[in-house]
């Protein structure tokens, strides 16, 4: 008996690829809450530490979404995050541009779904569409804070994000 697959052979390879894009920003994440924490930043620690979970939980969804329609899970070799910043505003442009590049990934698949008529993918694929424009905004506004306050007032940000701000 043969496994019935409700995936293209194409779409699935695309959706291992942005399982290892979204592993990526997780390790990345990590690696820019890491910068945060030897700075004693420790609530822009936590914010990237968070960030760093939901981008492994992305790569789960996607994962899971594999298994469901007995598609195939290769996860990719990941390439090493960067480490080294330097300045606040550096780190945080690198987490917004990483953003942006998934963002347009994301609509990459959506295009591919559409034109394979794939209504299930599509209906997968909306809920990232929606999660992107949130994590480009929450980016857009972190860069925007760090680059008004600048390097050396950076703890201001600490107290911005301590009344609930970048939520
Ligand atoms: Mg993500």
């Amino acid at each position: 008996m043969t496994m019935t697959t409700l995936i293209s052979p194409e779409l699935n390879k695309a959706f291992n690829e942005e399982i290892g894009r979204e592993l990526f920003a997780s390790h990345q994440y990590i690696a820019i809450a890491c910068y945060f924490d030897g700075r004693a930043l420790k609530k822009l620690a936590a914010l990237f530490f968070k960030q760093a979970d939901e981008e492994r939980e992305h790569a789960m969804k996607f994962v899971e979404y594999l298994n469901e329609v007995g598609g195939k899970v290769e996860v990719p070799a990941i390439e090493a995050p960067k480490s080294d910043f330097q300045s606040a505003e550096e780190a945080v442009r690198l987490a917004l541009e990483w953003e942006i590049e998934v963002t347009n990934r994301i609509n990459d698949l959506m295009t591919m779904a559409i034109e394979q008529k794939d209504y299930a993918a599509q209906e997968f694929l909306d809920w990232f569409v929606k999660e992107q424009v949130e994590e480009v905004s929450t980016m857009q506004d972190l860069l925007q804070i760090v680059q008004q306050v600048g390097e050396h007032y950076l703890i201001m940000v600490e107290a911005y994000l301590s009344h609930g701000g970048g939520e």
